[in-house]
């Protein structure tokens, strides 16, 4: 099968099916081989690794990790898809396709029938419109991983790697950083891809902490304490706890809170680092 990183052969299978893009799918489909070699050296991928591979859309970068992988699971929600990856990995025989929404997915569950349970690789040129649940999913459900490398918003990637006294610091890169350690592997333009997005695109690796950056006794109230903070970013880190409903400490328990950490009363939540947040948690759970 010829190589669709060539946008002549997307074009040609894109007209034989009579494909559709599907907007609502997020489908912009990769046409440039350096990003895709690129990516697939970011990721590290060897014979030994079972990779992932989320939205194979025609199977572009499908091609590269069958290559360069021993297994290849790759799920696509698009249907209208799935004949057509019929036709473009059909000399491969360690690639599997399942038609389903990955957010429906049990991955740990795939994990375990495709690669015995052992850490897998995530490859993805992700679909904009849900990369945040995709990614905390991952992260959230314990799935075995060596690392996640993704296409992702250039937005969202910046974000994902900043920290206190950054713009684009939030949520977001507290959540990401605590499980794993981001790095921007390649900015890509628009014109990489068919569509065009309206945006600028960003790989980034994720690799998985193999011992966690911080200690925290209950990581669920952490995060509820994150989301406070960053949901009311303007204002000070005590008004944000306080105005949360997912939240019951008085103003006496956070006041206290801060004040033990060695933080000025009027603290904004954007200031704190992921170890100062582990520590309030700890502070505001002993009750
Ligand atoms: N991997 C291909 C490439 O690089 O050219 C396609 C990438 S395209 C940005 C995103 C792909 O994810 C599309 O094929 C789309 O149909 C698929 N997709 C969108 N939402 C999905 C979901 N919830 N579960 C699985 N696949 C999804």
């Amino acid at each position: 099968m010829a190589n669709l990183g060539n946008p002549k052969n997307t074009i040609e299978i894109i007209q034989k099916y009579e494909f559709m893009f599907q907007k609502k799918f997020g489908q912009n489909f990769l046409i440039d081989t350096h990003v895709l070699e690129k990516i697939i050296k970011a990721a590290g991928i060897t014979k030994e690794d079972c990779v992932l591979e989320i939205g194979p859309g025609i199977g572009t970068m499908t091609q590269y990790l069958a290559e360069s992988a021993g297994r290849v699971v790759a799920v696509e929600i698009d249907r209208n898809l799935i004949p057509i990856l019929g036709e473009t990995l059909a000399e491969y025989d360690n690639v599997t396709v399942i038609n389903e929404d990955i957010l429906m997915v049990d991955i740990r569950a795939l994990a375990d029938e495709y690669n015995g349970g052992r850490p897998i690789k995530v490859v993805a040129n992700l679909p904009y419109y849900i990369t945040t649940p995709i990614i905390m999913g991952l992260f959230e459900s314990n799935v075995p991983i060596d690392n996640i490398t993704v296409m992702v918003q250039k937005e969202v990637a910046d974000r994902m790697k900043e920290g206190p006294g950054s713009k684009d610091y939030g949520a977001l890169s507290l959540a990401v950083q605590y499980y794993a350690e981001p790095e921007i592997v390649a900015n890509v333009p628009p014109n990489c891809f068919i569509p065009r997005p309206n945006v600028g695109s960003a790989v980034i690796r994720l690799t998985r902490h193999k011992t966690m950056p911080v200690e925290v006794k209950d990581p669920e109230l952490m995060f509820r304490l994150i989301r406070a903070s960053f949901n009311q970013r303007r204002k000070t880190l005590q008004n944000g706890l306080n105005n949360s409903p997912e939240l019951s400490f008085t103003k006496e328990q956070i006041a206290g809170a801060i004040e033990r950490l060695g933080l000025p009363a009027a603290v904004r939540g954007e200031a704190l680092s992921l170890a100062q947040f582990a520590a309030l948690s700890d502070i505001l759970g002993e009750g």
